[in-house]
């Protein structure tokens, strides 16, 4: 289960900003994740309040945004972004359906802390 280990990164780099800014009261996290992260929010969601349970983050809401795919056509290079998350869609201009590069989708980053 990788979201346990995602959500012990966050809380790291949560509390390094914090103290980096002098603030102590978080109030609400947003991440942002792509959909080629393979990400499950409900068990993010869930491994996040395990590693905040009896710390000064117990409770913080946690905002969950996910970034669409957008891929490049390796034959005409016509970005396009597939519905289903499918990497193997046929490009919508030249038909090409192999080798497309990803431009957007695999991110995974800690967005914003609204924190005081
Ligand atoms: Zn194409």
């Amino acid at each position: 289960m990788h979201e346990m280990s995602i959500a012990q990164s966050l809380v790291a780099i949560i509390k390094e900003e914090m103290e980096k800014h002098g603030l102590t009261r978080l109030h609400a996290v947003r991440v942002c994740h792509g959909r080629l992260a393979a990400l499950v929010p409900d068990a993010l969601a869930f491994a996040f309040e395990a590693c905040t349970l009896g710390t000064p983050m117990q409770g913080v809401r946690l905002e969950l945004a996910e970034i669409p795919i957008v891929l490049r056509c390796s034959q005409c290079a016509q970005e396009f972004s597939p519905e289903q998350g499918d990497l193997f869609m046929p490009c919508p201009a030249c038909g090409e359906g192999l080798g497309h590069e990803v431009l957007q989708g695999k991110e995974l980053y800690l967005d914003n802390i609204e924190a005081e």
